[in-house]
């Protein structure tokens, strides 16, 4: 596992928008992220999976988040700048953006994949992170230390057969993050950086692997400690770098 102690009060005063926040990987770095003093904004499809995510937030006495239910596949440009109108009214800055929200899509040989399953998946797992950190990028670098941080995988790494639109539209993520975080390189403050969590306790994890014991998998908030780094100041400077939380 990634070696890093986040301090109680790390996240403290930061605003942090995490997609796909509603379950899995993303609901945990939501709680985590909140419980180290951030306040949450909570993105994803299913509104009652992110109420629920939000009164746990509340509950446990953490800063109050904000519900953002938005569905990446139908997303317009002119619903990101409406989301990074809110962002900027209610806080004037964001200092972490994580794009978490992933579909799988079919899994399967490639010369047999379906083309509207191909289109629908790089619009949820690539598109819409581009339209939303652009939309977001004056945002992030309104904060003293922006962190934008994407979501990988070990098929967006080293291809594997079978893995379809999922492990290309990883492969694309991981050029988006270069290449942005070329760009930024020396000019802003923010940083850009991919993490692949690794093979994880979580709904999509036992879709693509229906025969595997779940319970010899970590569970999302064991793998918290690289995403706690990323949004942390502790990790000013890391810029450009493809990451394993496990
Ligand atoms: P889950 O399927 O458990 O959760 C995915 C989240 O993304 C859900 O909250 C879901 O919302 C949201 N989401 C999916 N489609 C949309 C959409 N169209 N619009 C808005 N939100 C959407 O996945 P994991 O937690 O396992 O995965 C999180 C990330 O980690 C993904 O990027 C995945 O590719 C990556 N990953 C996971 C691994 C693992 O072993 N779990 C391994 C490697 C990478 P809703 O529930 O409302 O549909």
């Amino acid at each position: 596992m990634f070696d890093y102690h986040a301090k109680e009060d790390q996240l403290k005063d930061k605003v942090i928008l995490v997609t796909g926040a509603g379950a899995g990987i993303g609901k945990a770095a939501a709680i985590a992220f909140a419980r180290h003093g951030a306040t949450v904004i909570l993105v994803g499809k299913t509104a009652k999976k992110l109420e629920s995510v939000y009164d746990e937030i509340e509950a446990a006495g953490y800063p109050t988040p904000v519900e953002c239910p938005l569905n990446l596949e139908t997303a317009t440009e002119k619903d990101y700048a409406d989301l990074a109108e809110q962002v900027g009214q209610e806080f004037g800055h964001l200092d972490g953006l994580l794009h978490n929200a992933s579909e799988l899509g079919q899994l399967g040989p490639l010369d047999q994949y379906d083309s509207a399953m191909w289109n629908r998946l790089l619009q949820v797992n690539l598109t819409s992170q581009f339209l939303m950190s652009k939309a977001l990028m004056p945002l992030l670098a309104e904060a003293p230390n922006g962190s934008l941080v994407f979501t990988s995988s070990s098929v967006g790494r080293k291809g594997r057969a079978y893995w379809g639109g999922y492990a290309i539209s990883k492969f694309a993520t991981e050029g988006m993050m270069q290449v942005w975080a070329d760009e930024v390189e020396g000019i802003t403050h923010i940083r850009i950086n991919s993490v692949n969590p690794g093979a994880t306790r979580t709904a999509m994890r036992a879709r693509a692997y229906p025969a595997e014991n779940p319970n010899n998998l970590p569970a999302p908030d064991e793998i918290m400690p690289l995403y706690l780094y990323l949004m942390s100041d502790d990790s000013v400077g890391v810029n450009g770098q493809a990451l394993d939380a496990q």
